[in-house]
């Protein structure tokens, strides 16, 4: 930073200071509208996938509200893809957490502590005009209480409250009852900040064409592109059968069911995944599937194909955008199918999809029962996790084949691959 910029630079910092005694001053913390010129913030959102995913609005409208403010958002390695080359973000801030683990697992105390002093160092790099803390965990609040801002804010997230202490590094913004999905909480934030500001819910991201030609390539050389012996390419469903809590995972032989009715109906299948030991054992009833369409005489090659650990994160969602819809526990790539306008339907049974359903039009939705005991938001179940036991194939296919006559609602703009929201009432 040259001596001009960095003067330019403190004297922001000193009327935010003033503000800033004034917002620490009450109880109530008044709307922040005069953020000056060129001011920069930082986002402090480290992971999941999902919760990237609901926090982009936010910043996307930021941006399209107040176009100089830079924007620099500290995550994890896990979910950066989908911030790299994010035409909002000045500067991505990466966490390694993967190589971390690994030092720490295997005692390499020095270098693994280097990558935190590294993080810190990063963190600390600017003085900020804002901080703003959209997990509301106790590692988001410590980097949030290291960064230098006199001015920090926090959502209040899917609990309505900061949790794990991290209330204690920055101001949460009190819930608004109107505010009921995630993604309508964080924006409370940039509405503390910069007044009301149109939103849209837009979501975008950028995803290259060499990733587009990536996943092209792949879909041909497997047949998926070529003309079935209707005329054209057979569609295909994709599945993501997977779910980090044991409580968000729908039977696998309930997903083969649903599979297999599709199949008989001429679409192929994907399933999609991260990869690995543990999902590769939970597909056992998938794979024998795939021998019993193999078996079937329908002139279509390749009818069930297994894309676990083959894309990135931003090729798979290239990938969801090429399909019929996608069907998925409620996880990360749930959230991303949606969020591209791809049709998504999410099965939900612990987790509330009110608060954390895909939300970014009618191209999406949420099929859970009705049971007086959801949503508990609980990993473990005391009672055999009935809500996932009791939703039967036959309303998941009913909901899937609702969704099928609903025009898919992505764009794609010179890389530029989302959606937004057209269904206010969702
Ligand atoms: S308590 Fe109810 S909602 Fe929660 S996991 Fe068990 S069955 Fe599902």
């Amino acid at each position: 930073m040259n001596r001009k910029s960095k003067v330019i630079f403190e004297s922001q910092t000193v009327n935010l200071v003033e503000h800033g005694q004034a917002i620490g001053g009450g109880d109530k913390i008044p709307p922040f509208h005069n953020l000056p010129g060129k001011s920069r913030i930082l986002v402090v959102l480290l992971g999941r996938i999902g919760d990237v995913i609901f926090t982009l609005p936010s910043i996307i409208a930021l941006k399209q509200a107040r176009p100089d403010i830079l924007v620099d958002w500290v995550v994890e390695d896990r979910c950066s893809d989908l911030l790299v080359d994010h035409p909002d973000i000045e500067r991505l801030i990466i966490f390694r957490r993967t190589e971390f683990e690994r030092l720490y697992r295997a005692r390499k105390w020095g270098l693994a502590f280097g990558i935190i002093r590294t993080l810190i160092r990063d963190v600390r790099l600017h003085r900020y005009q804002a901080v703003l803390d959209f997990q509301g965990l106790l590692k988001s609040g410590i980097l949030t209480g290291l960064s230098r801002s006199s001015l920090k804010l926090g959502s209040p997230s899917t609990y309505g409250k900061m949790k794990e202490g991290s209330w204690i590094f920055s101001r949460q913004i009190p819930l608004a009852p109107s505010a009921r999905h995630l993604i309508d909480r964080h924006f409370l934030v940039i509405r503390h900040l910069l007044g009301d500001i149109p939103f849209n819910r837009m979501f975008y991201i950028r995803i290259t064409e060499e990733e587009k030609k990536r996943v092209r390539e792949t879909l041909d050389s497997m047949g998926w592109a070529t003309p079935s012996p209707q005329g054209s390419p057979a569609p295909f469903i994709l599945i993501h059968p997977f779910a980090s809590w044991e409580t968000r995972q729908w039977p696998m032989d309930r997903f083969v069911s649903v599979a297999r009715h599709f199949s008989r109906k001429g679409f192929r299948i994907g399933i999609i995944g991260g990869g690995g030991e543990v999902q590769k054992r939970l597909l056992e009833p998938f794979y024998l599937f795939k021998e019993e369409t193999g078996a079937e005489k329908t002139g279509i090659k390749n009818r069930v194909a297994f894309f676990p650990g083959i894309f990135s994160l931003r090729e798979a969602g290239f990938l969801m955008t090429q399909s019929s819809l996608v069907l998925t526990d409620d996880s990360g790539p749930m959230h991303l199918s949606a969020a591209l306008g791809a049709r998504t339907l999410g099965i939900f049974g612990p987790t509330d999809p009110v608060r954390l359903g895909p939300s970014y039009g009618n191209q999406c939705a949420s099929v859970h029962r009705n049971l007086l005991c959801q949503p508990c938001m609980k990993r473990r179940c005391p009672i055999g996790t009935l809500c996932m036991e009791e939703l039967l194939p036959d309303q998941v296919i009913r909901e899937a084949e609702a969704l099928l006559s609903v025009p898919a609602a992505g764009f794609d703009r010179n890389g530029i691959i989302g959606s937004f929201k057209t269904d206010p009432d969702r």
